[in-house]
């Protein structure tokens, strides 16, 4: 679809917690659509919540949205920095009539829910101070009443809207709840702080962006702000309501589902690339020639709102570990070496001796890679290359087999002195001369090797493995104390 005028889109996250996949994935949304007009992509900390926003967390959103590759245009704007322009706001509505201070008490507005209740009528605010007379409200002051600012909002009131993803939308102004409160609780001369709804607008008005790209549950809130855009006598951008992520039960996706923060994914070894691509996938369909693995640019060179679906988006664990296995799978092993080397630094592996070659670490990158789903495997399984494996049960009954000491201890008796490279042919050639010379078949010698040098049956290719393991004189050291073994 042509878009007019310039794109200018936001990510408004609230620093009331770390980076949660959800907004993670309105981010990616976002990028792409500016990515792929060549529009402007902003960042707007909303910190006004001042109790439970938190510097850490605003560290926690930006680290992760860089990470990711989620690059923004500018500096953050910080929401909480722009109160004045939020207070002046609110006092242009109470100038226009288009919001009032409202005095009833939280005893007052308990009972009018209380009453609602037992009446089974919907929850909403009655309107009660809209029209209060001079006189009334005096007399709330001289009791020393404290009052919200509430905007009206008229039960007759149709809201209608284009969304780029749902359609036409419309709501009516009875299903928003009564006349919502834009400031707190504050002395009757005063503008409490100003709530959500009103800053958003303010602030999306005073960024000039085009389009408001964020989740579905925003839905009702873009009701009341299209109402507020019209009392300010702003244009309103275009919408677009993006589906929910929903958990194995088709719920929405929420911190009781575990993992659910970009830094926990992290942590627990996906790729940037491989989380960026799912998240991709995650409520877009993309044009079948694209298949499902493709870069953030590629994708963003397509991103169209008529491919993002309107149902909600499963979570799908296996579909992220096979994207992750395929972005490791074609890293290359020099990228896979950078990407795992702090990870064995930090085991104390690779930092002297012939594994911290790097030519040596990239051939255990090219042994690793094909089997690797997420980058921690990499660490798993170089163990028994880096530091030397007690041999498992399994392994101890091969090297216990018939056959198997005797092969292990004519290939260390044929094994070449020194750490030259060893080639392919030659570890095959010395495979089968000592299998002969032991009177074993190659593959009992093969097991009885891995069970020798690996401490297990199970792991990377045998002969790659051994080629490193005989770089350090490593192999001769495993051989000898398993053909010695008791
Ligand atoms: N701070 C809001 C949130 O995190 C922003 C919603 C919006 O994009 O307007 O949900």
């Amino acid at each position: 679809m042509a878009v007019a005028g310039s794109v200018r889109v936001r990510l408004a996250p609230s620093p009331t917690g770390t980076l949660h996949i959800g907004t993670a994935r309105t981010a990616v949304f976002n990028w792409l659509f500016a990515r792929h007009h060549g529009g402007t992509f902003l960042l707007r900390i909303e910190d006004t919540d001042r109790e439970r926003s938190k510097e850490e967390y605003t560290a926690n959103i930006l680290e992760g949205l860089h990470w990711l590759g989620l690059d923004w245009d500018g500096d953050p704007v910080i929401q909480s920095e722009r109160i004045e322009a939020h207070r002046v706001a609110i006092a242009q509505l109470l100038a226009s009539g288009h919001a009032y201070r409202c005095y009833a008490n939280e005893a007052e507005l308990t009972a009018m829910r209380e009453l609602q209740q037992a009446e089974n009528r919907a929850p909403r605010y009655d309107n009660r101070h809209r029209d209060l007379s001079p006189e009334q409200v005096r007399a709330y002051i001289a009791e020393g009443r404290e009052a919200v600012i509430r905007f009206r909002i008229d039960d007759g009131a149709v809201i209608t809207w284009h969304d780029l993803v749902r359609g036409e939308m419309r709501w009516s102004g009875s299903d928003l709840g009564g006349d919502m409160v834009i400031a707190r609780r504050a002395a009757a001369d005063q503008i409490g702080d100003p709530l959500y709804n009103l800053v958003v607008v303010v602030d999306d008005a005073a960024m000039a962006i085009s389009h408001v790209i964020r989740g579905e549950d925003h839905i009702a809130n873009t009701a009341k702000q299209l109402l507020l855009y019209a009392a300010l006598g702003h244009t309103a951008p275009v919408f677009a309501h993006t589906p929910l992520i929903l958990n194995q039960e088709g719920k929405k996706l929420s911190k009781r589902d575990g993992v659910t923060s970009i830094s926990d994914f992290q942590s627990m070894g996906y790729s940037a690339e491989a989380l960026v691509n799912y998240m991709t996938l995650l409520g877009w369909s993309p044009p079948e020639s694209m298949g499902e693995r493709f870069s953030l640019e590629q994708a963003a060179a397509v991103f169209d709102f008529a491919r993002v679906n309107r149902a909600g988006a499963r979570f799908d664990w296996d579909k992220l570990n096979w994207l992750n296995g395929q972005v490791l799978h074609g890293l290359g092993a020099e990228a896979l070496r950078q990407q795992l080397q702090p990870l064995w630094a930090a085991k104390g592996w690779g930092a002297q001796g012939p594994s911290a070659d790097a030519e040596w670490q990239r051939q255990l990158c090219e042994l690793l890679a094909p089997s690797l789903t997420l980058l921690a495997d990499g660490v798993e399984q170089a163990t028994p290359l880096f530091t030397r494996p007690d041999p498992d049960a399994a392994a101890l009954a091969q090297l216990a087999s018939d056959g198997a000491r005797p092969a292990v201890a004519a290939l260390l008796a044929l094994l070449p002195e020194g750490c030259e490279e060893l080639s392919v042919e030659q570890a095959q050639s010395l495979l089968a001369q000592a299998a002969s010379q032991a009177g074993v078949k190659k593959g009992v010698l093969m097991k009885s090797l891995r069970a020798a040098l690996l401490g297990s049956l199970q792991g990377p290719d045998l002969v790659a493995s051994w080629r490193l393991l005989h770089r350090s004189g490593e192999d001769r050291l495993r051989l000898q104390s398993s053909s010695t073994m008791p």
